[in-house]
């Protein structure tokens, strides 16, 4: 009954109304019963214990992602998105507040949950069969080593890398690289998906077809995603919902529904008029956050 009654504030704290224009049903599951993560009045930050002082990087966010969603976080750089995955990957804790995974408060990393970084963090010294399988070999509750061959086989082909089991990574295309990152997020079947600008590293043209890739994977996968992006076109091509952070110490301004049909990678979206008044409402909200920090330095 108190966990009902904490959910019920928690809605509440959410502007989840906010649809940036026309009300168009969105196609993600609205239950409450579906939340996996949920932020409750968190703030997060850094103490320098030499200084004595605390850089404040989220103030009091609430919020919660639903099983199967694809939230996609957008804000500007330092208001405070990669410490709110940290936190939900459990490797940092909250100053105030809490992060909850399945109801539980998290107080570590656990195999529920998996990270795809930015710059791949593949190991140069293993072919991609083996740095998919590091994921694996270090987990007390290890798959035999038949089923890990097999969830890696299962895992490379769901991200198109079946044939490039013995390659190296140095061998391999930036957005290759990433696949195998993707891959080794996957193999664990983890529950949540938490991406910290994955495709930041790698060329407009390769970025867009590894949208459209990573579309179908989540269509496959029915993964739960937080991804972190900067760009709003990516936010709102891959995002069931976009939260709009504002400038440090970052609040959640809006959150957006995308209510535009899927698959969207298939060219459709991009020419579809709402997904063109959708990313011209999340430039507007990211535009006036840019003037306040214009003024206030002024
Ligand atoms: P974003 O991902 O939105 O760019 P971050 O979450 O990385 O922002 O950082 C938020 C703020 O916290 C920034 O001002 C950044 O400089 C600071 N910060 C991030 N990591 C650390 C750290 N390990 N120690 C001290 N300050 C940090």
């Amino acid at each position: 009954m108190a966990q009902m009654a904490a959910g019920n504030r928690l809605d509440m704290a959410v502007p989840q109304g906010a649809t940036g224009g026309t009300g168009a049903p969105r196609a993600v599951p609205t239950a409450k019963a579906d939340t996996v993560i949920a932020a409750k009045n968190v703030t997060a930050g850094y103490e320098n214990r030499r200084k004595k002082t605390r850089l404040i990087a989220l103030r009091d966010i609430s919020l919660e992602v639903r099983r199967g969603e694809f939230l996609a976080i957008v804000g500007p750089s330092g208001c405070g998105k990669s410490t709110f995955v940290n936190m939900v990957a459990g490797f940092l804790k909250p100053l105030a507040g809490t992060i909850e995974v399945e109801g539980k408060p998290v107080r570590g990393t656990g195999a529920d949950r998996a990270m795809v970084f930015q710059d791949y963090a593949l190991l140069p010294w293993r072919t991609v069969e083996k740095n998919v399988i590091f994921a694996m070999e270090n987990r007390r509750d290890r798959p035999s080593k038949k089923e890990q061959a097999e969830r890696v086989a299962e895992a490379l082909e769901l991200v198109g890398l079946t044939g490039f089991e013995k390659s190296y990574p140095h061998e391999l295309s930036g957005g290759m690289r990433q696949r195998v990152g993707i891959a080794r997020a996957l193999v664990t079947k983890p529950d949540i998906l938490l991406m910290d600008e994955p495709f930041g590293a790698v060329d407009a043209m390769t970025r867009e077809a590894m949208q459209a890739e990573f579309e179908k994977i989540i269509a496959q996968s029915h993964q739960t995603v937080v991804f972190i992006t900067h760009s709003i076109d990516e936010a709102v091509m891959l995002g069931d919902r976009v939260a709009v952070i504002s400038n440090r110490p970052g609040r959640i301004k809006e959150i957006v529904d995308i209510d535009l049909p899927r698959p969207r990678l298939d060219g459709s979206a991009k020419t579809n008029p709402r997904s063109a008044e959708l990313r011209e409402h999340i430039w507007s909200l990211l535009q006036a956050e840019a003037l306040g920090a214009k003024e206030a330095k002024s």
